[in-house]
């Protein structure tokens, strides 16, 4: 047994309690393993020794070579509504749960793989991932987590030394491996409904597949009603926390929305500079589905199909089966994702202004000054509590105005109001012109800028000197464009 394979202590309790749920995998071999970035805080939070992981062989556990004989690799079955669109059979297509680890807090976590091989759910795909996308997630949930959003986290990514074809054409492939409190998306349970109420099926994998869930994300539930409550509760917090800070995830379908309330699946996401509720970055996004305003209503499009997955299994629970009175329950709890999100988004919005008590028309009058007047979103919030915000609009008057608004509202001590409002509103985020850079840089082999944006956003409320280039707008102003091509 090799140092490596002692390395991880892995658990395989989703593959053991739903094996319907899953296929067993290996990983696929990586011509010339190279590791570009370690997240060494993490490593030490699942209590897994970071010198070791950067030796060669604890470089083959990160690639799904190297594993204890307790650990059985899967790649997870899963469907989504993709754009609106139905699609019964996604799941891993490129990826894999290698198994859990419990870590120094005592919590279970998904060490997971993207871009380790073509699965049986890889349809056309090429089952590869490339370094510049699998760095972006790297850094984008490393800033997330920084500024206290659920969000599953990086623990590493490793060059594999392969070449693959995107679009752009040839490019260095990449393998993340990825940290999550689960896995488990809102599509695991329509897929899950689906083989439960098929004549060929696995009846009672949905019950077995809830039961999990409870008891891994929200076991304070006592019903499946009350569990979905949790989640509904979970998202909505989750929507309010992407919408405080500017963050568009860019493809909200129901297999990138997570049960345990994580965000999940950096692909074409990105920060707003300018404030627009229409702001839409993903290329592949035309119709702004997704748009940074549209995002509340999407995470409550895709709570209501994790309820009709649901739904028989909360009919049950009622006395007599009834399936009419389950629909009315399950829609009275999502009706609850509306009043939770504004309460979220009332209370982030007040300490963001620095206001004691939520102000909602206070709040709307400055969205829409902001959106007039295109202020970038992130430096408006720092800029007021320094008392230069007005420098920031053309025309100042209406500013002015709502300014006055807001002084007769602030609490009596200045100083402290600017202090706990600098602590809610960041600095710095991974602003795209920078993420492109640094990204640009890595793919030719340079990781020196990445890794300077990661340290950046690993610290976002504090200012620092020097640092100006990333609290900055972006230069110029050309409509930003992410990529699906990951
Ligand atoms: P995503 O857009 O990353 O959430 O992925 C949507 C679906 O496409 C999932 O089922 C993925 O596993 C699959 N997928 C994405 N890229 C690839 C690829 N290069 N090879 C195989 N499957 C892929
Ligand atoms: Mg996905």
């Amino acid at each position: 047994m090799t140092v490596a394979r002692t390395l991880l202590d892995l658990d395989d309790s989703y593959a053991r309690a739903l094996p319907a749920l899953s296929v067993p995998w290996t990983a696929a071999p990586a011509p010339e393993p190279r590791l570009l970035v370690l997240n060494e805080a993490l490593a030490t939070e699942l209590g897994v020794d970071a010198d070791a992981l950067r030796e060669p062989a604890g470089v083959e556990t990160l690639l799904g070579h190297e594993l204890p004989e307790s650990a059985t690799p899967v790649a997870q079955a899963y469907a989504g509504h993709q754009f609106g669109g139905y699609q019964p059979r996604l799941g891993d297509g490129r990826a894999l749960l290698l198994g859990e680890l419990t870590d120094t807090a005592g919590q279970r976590r998904d060490l997971h793989l993207k871009g380790s091989g073509r699965t049986p759910f890889a349809r056309g795909g090429d089952g590869r991932a490339a370094v510049g996308p699998m760095l972006r997630e790297y850094a984008i949930s490393e800033a997330m987590h920084a500024l206290g959003i659920p969000t599953t986290r990086s623990l590493a990514v490793v060059a594999t030394g392969e070449e693959i074809l995107r679009e752009q054409g040839p490019l260095p492939g990449a393998v993340l491996c990825r940290v999550a409190a689960s896995h488990l998306r809102v599509g695991t349970f329509q897929y899950a409904a689906a083989l439960d109420a098929s004549p060929d099926g696995a009846p009672g994998v949905l019950r077995a597949l809830a039961d999990h869930a409870m008891d891994r994300h929200h076991p304070g539930a006592d019903s499946v009603l009350g569990f979905y409550r949790a989640v509904v509760h979970a998202q909505a917090e989750l929507v309010a926390r992407w919408m405080l800070v500017g963050f568009v995830h860019g493809v909200m379908n129901t297999d990138n929305t997570t049960i345990s309330g994580e965000t999940i699946d950096y692909g074409p996401c990105a920060f707003l500079d300018v404030f627009d509720p229409a702001t839409v970055f993903s290329s592949i996004d035309s119709g702004g589905r997704y748009a940074y305003g549209n995002q509340p209503a999407a995470a409550q499009w895709n709570l209501a199909r994790l309820a009709e997955a649901l739904l028989p299994l909360i009919a049950a629970e009622l006395p007599d089966g009834d399936t009419d009175a389950a629909v009315q329950a399950a829609t009275d709890v999502l009706g609850g994702f509306a009043t939770e999100y504004q309460r979220h988004m009332a209370d982030g919005m007040a300490a963001k202004l620095g206001l004691s008590r939520p102000d909602p028309e206070l709040v709307a009058d400055l969205l829409e000054l902001l959106r007039a007047q295109r202020v970038d979103f992130t430096s408006f919030f720092r800029a007021l509590s320094a008392g230069t915000a007005r420098d920031l609009f053309t025309d100042r008057a209406p500013f002015e105005d709502w300014a006055a608004r807001r002084d007769a509202l602030l609490p009596a001590d200045r100083a402290g109001t600017a202090a706990a409002m600098d602590r809610v509103n960041p600095v710095y985020i991974p602003r795209n012109h920078l993420v492109e850079e640094a990204l640009t840089a890595a793919t030719t082999g340079d990781l020196g800028p990445f890794h300077r944006l990661v340290d950046v956003v690993r610290d976002p409320f504090t200012e620092r000197p020097g640092l100006d280039a990333y609290a900055a707008t972006p230069p110029d102003a050309v409509p930003y464009v992410t990529f699906c091509g990951t």
